[in-house]
């Protein structure tokens, strides 16, 4: 309607674009006000807790007073401060600068990205690695660049979204097989027998549940239907098996998982950037086709600075590793006595079941007033009726930290009648 007054107006060209740039910006800010109300009315409203220092298992968030003891970072081994890891992050910043102003292929690639991607195949013992901006540009760049339509990929339904977008991007045969359900797997590999190539893709350990990928059955499957196995170790990596190699390692496949995907900006020094480790034949072809890593800027060489060292102090030692098993165990039988069910299997990812959702929002708010930063999940994030509090263990927890966050659950589970 505004159009034909436009053409009848007196308005000079310049007031008419004017005129009709305000008008899809008001139809903008009128469809975005209604979408952001709809997110709001649903009750699955994002807001973020604002931190004034470095992540650590003691920090400081705007708005409350005093320390808070934190137990919702993946700063699984406690590496994101530590005091060799950053110093290793400054010496890079200094001699290497602020980062490439470039992508790899182009004039990106400095020694360091070359030396840790050495590392890290010689970390997970496989022949090559490629480095990303993050896990999520691993998982978004892989599919396509290895997947055709004669090929077929097989996800468990409880991937993380970053495997479920890639998946998307590429043209392959999709399946989606029941969370660790190894007879429906079974069944879609037999249909997926048609096809050229059979890639099974999981999670190594699920971020909502601290349950474990059953990587054995899953490469005895794929061996006996000739499919390749590819792992999300982000939530694995640097911890998981006797030296922190992660879920291949702690189930003895590490020879049967062909390809792994994995983040630095959890354990391995909490900064950013991803990987994708495996055969060198795959790494070449990534280099040549995988669009996060072609089109995207190097990684920041403090950033590889970091990582590099996590790594180095991994491989020198599994102490750290160990640490932060047995802190996880401390906190999950301590809260087994004292009532609670814990999902998941000894896996620093320790969530508190609680079932309604209302019940795991205001017992985390009650926890951050007692100085214990935990986080309440529920449905959408998490199915209906299984509203939990997600706790975190870090190797850099006290033993004292852990007996604290175990005493005030237990105040707050009894005041809220989730413990009799
Ligand atoms: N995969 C899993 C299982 C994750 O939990 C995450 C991060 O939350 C990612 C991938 C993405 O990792 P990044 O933060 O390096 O992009």
């Amino acid at each position: 309607m505004w159009g034909r007054r436009l053409l009848s107006s007196p308005l000079s060209p310049g007031q008419c674009r004017a005129y009709r740039a305000r008008a899809a910006l008001a139809q903008l800010s009128h469809v975005l006000e209604a979408e952001l109300e709809s997110i709001r009315g649903a009750g699955t409203w994002k807001s973020e807790r604002v931190i004034t220092s470095k992540q650590g298992p003691h920090i400081h968030v705007e708005g409350s007073r005093g320390g808070i003891l934190n137990f919702c970072a993946n700063n699984y081994l406690g590496l994101s401060s530590h005091p060799e890891v950053i110093r290793s992050g400054l010496e890079a910043l200094e001699k290497f600068g602020a980062g490439l102003s470039s992508v790899r292929f182009i004039c990106g690639t400095q020694n360091i990205h070359k030396n840790l991607e050495e590392k890290i195949s010689r970390f997970h013992q496989r022949e090559d690695a490629i480095l990303y901006a993050s896990c999520f540009d691993a998982n978004a760049g892989i599919f396509e660049a290895l997947l055709t339509p004669e090929d077929a990929v097989l996800s468990d339904e409880l991937n993380h979204a970053s495997i479920i977008d890639g998946i998307r991007l590429c043209k392959a045969n999709k399946y989606r097989y029941k969370h660790m359900d190894m007879q429906d797997l079974e069944a879609k590999l037999q249909d997926a027998q048609k096809h050229r190539l059979r890639l099974v893709a999981t999670d190594g350990a699920f971020s909502m549940d601290g349950d474990i990928a059953p990587l054995k059955e899953i490469c005895s499957l794929a061996q006996k239907y000739q499919a390749l196995v590819f792992i999300d170790e982000c939530h694995a990596t640097g911890f998981l098996g006797p030296n922190g190699r992660g879920t291949d390692e702690l189930l003895g496949v590490m020879d049967q998982v062909d390809i792994v995907n994995s983040t630095l900006g959890k354990a391995l020094g909490g900064a950013a950037g991803g990987y994708t480790t495996g055969p060198k034949a795959l790494i070449d072809l990534l280099r040549q086709r995988s669009r996060p890593y072609l089109f995207s800027n190097s990684l920041p060489p403090a950033v590889v600075g970091c990582a590099s060292k996590a790594l180095d102090l991994l491989m020198e030692s599994n102490a750290i590793a160990q640490s932060m098993v047995a802190k996880t165990r401390r906190f999950r039988s301590k809260m087994a006595a004292a009532g609670f069910s814990i999902s998941g299997n000894d896996h620093p990812i320790c969530p508190v079941m609680l079932g309604e959702a209302r019940l795991a929002s205001v017992m985390a708010d009650d926890m951050l007033e007692r100085g214990i930063y935990v986080i309440g999940f529920s449905y959408p994030v998490v199915p209906k009726g299984k509203a939990r509090i997600r706790v975190q263990i870090s190797a850099v927890h006290s033993e004292d930290d852990i007996d604290r966050c175990v005493e005030a659950f237990t105040e707050v589970g009894r005041k809220h009648g989730a413990l009799p």
